[in-house]
């Protein structure tokens, strides 16, 4: 139903809903609270943290204005028999509702000695209900045009329920129309609980049916056969530089037999930092080469990628395979003749960007995909590039240790290989929390790395620190670190710089020019410069233990002791767990019993992944329950008789 139907909704409403995604009735229906306030009003003399009282107002307010975005305003009023002065921040624009005799309900703290209230919630209106959903608001939608729009949406009864009945009648859940109601204006505790179980195993049973079914299209997606000779592969691995570790040759033995079957390959190699992916990469183009097709190698970054075509070009330097290296800035000619290789099928490698997955490539025969570091592209372009042409197999390679509980479900459609164990030889980083005030010996031992010819990083939150006065940014450490380290070079690197700066920064410290490189997060997921053997993050309480990992990872690439100080006064059992341990899926896991989901990336999910209800973490066993009970859904083909998982099917049927 259209929302300029609602009464209220006009032009200028209408954007500022679309862009918090609302743009219909139903889905501002499903415009879920986040939470409850439970309005329980006490007596003043009993609070002793934050409450509701009710009082009277006594005079009229008074505003102080102490500096830009900032004021305070303040009024006497009665309650429970008590004169008391109350202050709210930046509430100037209610002073005329501040009017003597006029009764008010106010949230904050009270401070028996001075008999002042400090407010942090202010209301007028004594009819509140006693439980109050609170909303996600945004600039421009305030609390009270979002009530009145919702109430206004709950008159037309419209929700479609997508639970199927045969499961609403084993749960005995709610209907779906209570179910929203009750979200929106709950009256008791047990009826919210109620509704949300409703509506959490609705979203969960829709996400894990199109997971499920994708698995299943994806299972018997018949693909390329190959007639590889395991003997040939095993050579191969023979005249590497290093002996595999067991979960290479175990990954890349599954991936050997899934590459000769007749069935399409659609696995994902999950493995720690440093765990060595690559190489069981490579190993894949090469069965790939052997059969005849074309291999594409796609990294998220220019780094990466270029990283990429040279260890392949060391490793394959004495076997007769052309491999070519293309992303957005390689020259036009180069690119145009690079086209015609691909097309006419005389490059057997292609390393890349996402520039591979441009309209203008035409793969002569392409037989397998390889996409590193694959959460940072969308399901979209997993997919545009597996509809080219014919169906090649697909590898995607993660250094992101998700918990098995969440691979299930965002990677749910696909094969999983773990890649546990290090290359021997490899020294695990030691890991050392310091406080602020302890950083000189964290200094000393820089300089003692920086006398043996080491390398260090060293990481902050911040670009530079006026968004915040409390957290060391990349700029200031720069200042400090050239007045502690005299005669070093040291660079910095951020988001804000270009392409091409970062690239060249990045070089600088490879080729080992730069000796301290102080950069935000962004230095990339796996970039190798083996000869870096310290990391100093900053500010380390600001940063996901799975994004600290990642982080750390990036020393102790060699037989090279390596170290990683975390700097930080606060969080200390959190940052602990990293201290005590250098095994990223347990990192991950504690990372998503103490943060939940939202972060495991360092970086909020979005698209794919934003439930509107459900908690990955919080929902987990009925997650479990709605991934069986879809599965059954579907092999019992039920969804046949319902037309919301028909059309589900038909636009999974179109994108394979
Ligand atoms: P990641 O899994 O993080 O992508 P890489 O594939 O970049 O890790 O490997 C990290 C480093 O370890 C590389 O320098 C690589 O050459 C080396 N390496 C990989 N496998 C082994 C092994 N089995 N023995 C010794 N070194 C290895
Ligand atoms: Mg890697």
């Amino acid at each position: 139903m259209n929302i300029e139907n609602l009464k209220g909704v006009g032009p200028k409403l209408l954007t500022i809903l679309e862009k918090i995604n609302i743009n219909s009735v139903e889905s501002l229906l499903e415009y879920y609270p986040y939470r409850y306030n439970f309005i329980n009003i006490e007596d003043i003399h009993n609070l002793n943290d934050n409450g509701y009282v009710k009082g009277v107002i006594i005079d009229q307010a008074n505003i102080f204005y102490i500096k830009k975005n900032l004021n305070r305003l303040s009024f006497k009023a009665y309650v429970n028999n008590e004169i008391i002065n109350v202050a709210i921040f930046n509430r100037a624009f209610i002073k005329n509702l501040i009017v003597p005799q006029k009764e008010v309900i106010l949230y904050g703290k009270f401070n028996k000695l001075k008999k002042s209230f400090m407010a942090s919630d202010i209301r007028f209106d004594m009819n509140i209900n006693s439980i109050e959903p609170v909303y996600h608001l945004t600039d421009g939608l305030k609390k009270s045009i979002l009530n009145k729009l919702i109430d206004e949406a709950l008159k037309y009864d419209i929700s479609e329920d997508f639970v199927p009945s045969e499961y609403n009648d084993k749960y005995n859940f709610i209907s779906k129309k209570d179910a929203v109601k009750i979200i929106h204006r709950p009256t008791s505790t047990k009826d919210i609980k109620l509704a949300e179980l409703k509506l959490i195993y609705e979203e969960l049973f829709t996400f894990m049916f199109k997971i499920n079914y994708l698995k299943l299209t994806n299972s018997k997606a018949k693909g390329l056969k190959r007639n590889v000779d395991i003997k040939e592969v095993d050579e191969f691995i023979s005249r590497l530089p290093f002996v595999l570790t067991t979960d290479q040759l175990s990954t890349i033995k599954i991936i050997f037999e899934e590459l000769n079957s007749e069935y399409r390959m659609n696995r994902l190699v999950l493995g720690d930092v440093g765990s060595g992916k690559t190489i069981v990469a490579i190993v894949g183009m090469y069965i790939n080469y052997l059969s005849g097709y074309q291999s594409a190698l796609m990294a998220p970054t220019e780094i990466l990628a270029a990283q990429h075509y040279k260890t392949l070009s060391n490793l394959l330097e004495n076997y007769n395979i052309n491999i070519a290296f293309l992303t957005g800035k390689t020259k036009k000619r180069e690119k145009e003749e690079i086209y015609r290789g691909l097309e006419e099928g005389t490059i057997d490698i292609i390393i890349g960007t996402h520039a591979l997955t441009t309209d203008k490539v035409t793969y002569h025969n392409l037989g397998l995909v390889i996409t590193d570091e694959q959460h940072r592209f969308g399901v979209n372009h997993r997919l545009s590039l597996q509809n080219k042409g014919i169906s090649p197999d697909v590898l995607y390679l993660s250094a992101t240790p998700i918990p098995r509980t969440y691979a299930l479900t965002i990677y749910g459609d696909l094969d999983i290989s773990m890649i546990k164990t290090k290359p021997i030889g490899r020294k695990e980083v030691k890991t050392i929390l310091k406080k602020e005030s302890e950083i000189k010996s964290v200094l000393y031992h820089m300089l003692e790395e920086l006398k043996n010819n080491h390398q260090i990083y060293v990481v902050s939150p911040l670009i530079d620190n006026n968004e915040n006065q409390d957290l060391k940014s990349v700029n200031d450490l720069k200042d400090k670190f050239k007045l502690a380290f005299k005669n070093v070079r040291i660079e910095i690197l951020h988001g804000k710089l270009t392409q091409s700066e970062k690239d060249k920064i990045m070089n600088d410290f490879k080729n080992g020019d730069v000796k301290i490189l102080i950069s935000t997060t962004v230095i990339e997921v796996g970039v190798d410069v083996s000869n870096a053997t310290m990391m100093v993050i900053y500010n380390a309480e600001r940063f996901g233990l799975a994004t600290l990992h990642q982080l750390r990872g990036r020393v102790g690439r060699n037989e090279l002791q390596s170290y990683c100080y975390l700097i930080s006064d606060y969080d200390k059992e959190r940052l602990h767990v990293l201290e005590d341990s250098n095994d990223g899926f347990y990192i991950s896991e504690k990372d998503f019993e103490l943060r939940g989901a939202g972060d495991l990336f360092g970086v909020k999910q979005s698209g794919d992944m934003v439930f509107k209800i459900a908690d990955l973490k919080r929902d987990y066993r009925i997650l479990l329950q709605a991934q069986k009970d879809s599965n059954e859904y579907i092999i019992n083909k039920e969804y046949l008789n319902n037309s919301f998982y028909s059309k589900i099917v038909d636009d999974i049927k179109f994108i394979n």
